[in-house]
């Protein structure tokens, strides 16, 4: 008699590629623990990744713009949930694992920093050794979610969240296989996180006033298309075919695709993420931050981990505090440390 969880994993081994991961086959976890009765491995993860707090902390940290009034600019929440919904549409035709796609997708930004990537840059340049957004994300599900124990998620989907990121400039695919992510699963983060931001961040640059969709480059949207939705489905359907012409061995894009994709990109670099309207309030925030990232250390019994502290150091406790913050966590212990409160009695 088998339970429904090794019925659900002979249904991936019957439907699946031969390709997509397979939850029976999993490297494991970081420690060994007894399966679930109904749910498969990656769909275990899956579900430990939205319980945590890191998760529901993504909410009121920034995507582009700084806490905006506007209820429908994305955050970083929103984003994940755009580039959750890419990346399993992907994986959904190519028949690889939906729920390890989506774990991956879910989980690849939990270390992102309040203030966005202006916050990561500061927090980089505090902390001794340096700082990047997915090795935190990978601290977080190991180390910090739980009270220390961590969420003890399996290999693949640890993987895929520590080889997510490619930089301001490095390419979504073609990287030598030491750069990428090991599963196939993995691989589609990349693409699924650049087709998911540049379209979203048009849209709220947009909506913010920065640029008119007659400002685009022509070139690109000649290629991938004029609206969103439009230039979404030519991304989707030609990392697709591409895929597929390679027998999934690992995911493409074509050429002229890619090229349209990128040159959309750096466009966006000088329009909106290095513009100087939009990052005007980025200057106060590193204030805010290093600010805080001071008093903290100070005051280093009262706000960090002891644990940490002992076997870290103070710089990994004050990393690990600082970075998980939301942008109005932030702003509100600033304000406790430096502003004076006003006197409040009559
Ligand atoms: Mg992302």
């Amino acid at each position: 008699m088998t339970n429904i969880r090794e019925q659900l994993e002979a249904r991936e081994r019957d439907t699946l590629a031969p390709q997509a991961a397979k939850s029976a086959a999993s490297r494991g976890r970081l420690r060994p623990e007894p399966e679930d009765e109904i749910r498969p491995a990656f769909q275990r993860d899956r579900d430990r990744i939205i319980h945590c707090k890191a998760f529901r902390r993504l909410k009121h940290k920034t995507q582009v713009f700084f806490r905006p009034t506007g209820d429908h600019y994305r955050t970083r929440l929103t984003h994940t949930l755009e580039v959750s919904q890419i990346a399993r549409t992907i994986a959904k035709v190519l028949r690889l694992h939906e729920e390890l796609t989506e774990a991956i997708a879910l989980g690849h930004d939990l270390g992102h920093t309040p203030f966005g990537h202006a916050g990561e840059r500061v927090i980089d340049s505090l902390m001794p050794g340096g700082f990047n957004h997915y090795e935190q994300s990978l601290r977080i599900v190991d180390v910090l979610e739980n009270d220390g124990r961590g969420l003890n998620l399996t290999w693949e989907v640890r993987d895929g969240i520590a080889k997510h990121s490619k930089g301001k400039s490095g390419a979504p695919v073609g990287m030598p296989p030491a750069m990428r992510a090991s599963t196939i699963e993995g691989q589609i983060m990349r693409v699924a996180d650049l087709i998911a931001y540049i379209n979203h961040d048009i849209d709220d640059a947009t909506r913010a006033g920065l640029l008119t969709p007659d400002d685009l480059p022509q070139g690109p949207v000649r290629v991938l298309g004029a609206s969103s939705s439009a230039r979404i489905s030519t991304l989707v359907r030609d990392v697709v075919t591409e895929t597929l012409a390679a027998d999934l061995s690992e995911i493409r894009m074509s050429e002229p695709v890619l090229a349209a994709l990128l040159e959309l990109r750096t466009y966006l670099f000088d329009a909106v993420y290095e513009n100087s309207t939009a990052t005007v309030e980025f200057k106060k925030a590193a204030d805010v931050l290093t600010g805080v990232w001071e008093k903290v250390r100070e005051r280093s019994a009262e706000f960090l981990d002891r644990r940490t502290i002992e076997h870290e150091g103070v710089d990994a406790a004050a990393r690990d505090f600082v970075a998980g913050m939301t942008d109005r966590y932030a702003v509100r212990l600033f304000e406790q440390f430096f502003i004076p409160k006003p006197w409040a009695i009559d």
